[in-house]
């Protein structure tokens, strides 16, 4: 089964994604944290990336859709994957779905982590994740359990994201609205749209995505994990 988590940044679709990755067995795609690693490794797609993403634009379709279809080809993505940040335009999402076609394969649930941005702003300031295993925490909303030490790992060094700054975070709010929030349409036409509140305790929204994905037919994560 495929999915795709669609939100604002700060939405978190990281969050939930991570959490479905584990209970449903799928592969979790997100391609901020691929460009990421691209950047650290200083890859050239990085060294292109890097000055766009900080100033929180998007990397153009080609580089993006080349790099996705190289990582749908990777084993654990196979039985399905979760996709978290993309597509973020209309040629993305038709990409996406030509690469499936050609593989028979389709999307089962495209899921809007709906959100009021207000708010959002507070939620970007406050995350912070793990700088060795990368397991993602916030300050008020998700703590880790012990003080200073992560609750995966046990490693003690944190790091807060480069674009998570004010004037960043404003920008990629900008280009969420003009050139992501357009394939909202593309998607509500086809009959695998749902809308969750984001707003919700983490677990309440992680329950309402579960609740749509057995409204569009996937088993739920105790089947999923007896397969
Ligand atoms: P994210 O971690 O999803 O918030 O992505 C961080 C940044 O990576 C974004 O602000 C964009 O600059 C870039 N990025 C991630 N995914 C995409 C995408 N699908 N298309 C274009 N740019 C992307």
């Amino acid at each position: 089964m495929n999915i795709i988590l669609l939100g604002p940044p700060g939405a978190g679709k990281g969050t939930q994604a991570k959490i479905l990755q584990e209970r449903y067995h799928i592969g979790q795609i997100a391609t901020g944290d691929m460009l990421r690693a691209e950047v650290k490794a200083g890859s050239e797609l990085g060294k292109v990336a890097k000055a766009i993403m900080e100033a929180g634009e998007l990397v153009p379709d080609d580089l993006i859709i080349t790099m996705l279809r190289h990582r749908l080809a990777q084993p654990d993505c196979q039985h399905g994957f979760i996709l978290d940040g993309f597509p973020r335009t209309v040629p993305q999402a038709e990409a996406l779905d030509a690469m499936l076609a050609s593989q028979k394969q389709d999307l089962r649930a495209v899921i809007l982590l709906k959100v009021d941005e207000d708010v959002l702003v507070d939620r970007i300031a406050g995350r912070f994740s793990c700088a060795k295993c990368g397991a993602s925490y916030h300050d008020v909303m998700h703590p880790t359990i012990k003080a200073g030490i992560c609750d995966k790992c046990g490693a003690t060094e944190f790091v807060h994201r480069p674009d998570d700054n004010p004037t960043t975070v404003k920008q990629r709010f900008t280009a969420y609205n003009n050139q992501t929030a357009p394939i909202v349409p593309y998607y509500q036409g086809k009959h695998i749209y749902y809308e969750v509140d984001g707003m919700a305790d983490m677990n309440d929204v992680t329950a309402a995505i579960e609740a749509a994905l057995r409204k569009a037919g996937v088993a739920a994560p105790s089947a999923a994990a007896a397969d």
